[in-house]
């Protein structure tokens, strides 16, 4: 089994844009990997030697029926298949109520997570970007998953062996 990494976040933030780069389409075969369900996007992806499965989620905008904190159930569960969770948010948009809720449920996990700030293109990433350290999570990486633009420097951290 490969190790799974699940990108999660609000709608529109990039996870989408992410999945493509990552696996430059290239669907994973769910049958080959056991406990993958076909309820979310998997695809197969490579890079600098390591290989991997990526995890696309519908998103998570807030006004879902909650099992927890309105998350919504794929959402949950592309976490908790996961080893690796990549939760983005959208640097240009702002944090707002969605982003705060999936950073509750993500404090509460023994999962590995890193917070990314998609969109950062144009902008001034730093400024832009600080607010997101009230959602205690650590280190913002900032990335623009449609030009790439600190992708490989994700990447090279999140793959790091534990
Ligand atoms: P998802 O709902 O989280 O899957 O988000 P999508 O991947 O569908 O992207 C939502 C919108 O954000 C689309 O219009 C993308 O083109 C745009 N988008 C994604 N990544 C970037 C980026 O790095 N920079 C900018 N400026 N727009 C982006
Ligand atoms: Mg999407």
């Amino acid at each position: 089994m490969l190790p799974v990494i699940a990108l999660v976040g609000r709608p529109n933030v990039g996870k989408s844009t992410l999945f493509n780069r990552l696996t430059r389409t290239r669907d994973a075969l769910v049958a080959d990997f056991p406990g993958l369900t076909r309820d979310r996007k998997y695809g197969q992806a490579n890079y600098d030697g390591y290989e991997f499965i990526v995890v696309d989620t519908g998103g998570i905008d807030g006004s879902e029926e909650g099992i927890e904190t309105e998350m919504a159930e794929q959402s949950l569960l592309a976490i908790e298949e996961a080893d690796i969770v990549l939760f983005l948010v959208d640097a240009r948009a702002g944090m707002n109520a969605a982003d705060q809720a999936i950073a509750q449920h993500l404090r509460k996990q023994q999962k590995k997570c890193f917070l990314v700030a998609n969109k950062t293109d144009g902008i001034d990433a730093d400024s832009s970007c600080a607010e997101f350290y009230q959602l205690a999570l650590g280190q913002v990486y900032h990335i623009a998953a449609a030009h790439g633009r600190g992708v490989t420097q994700l990447l090279d951290v999140t793959l790091q062996p534990v």
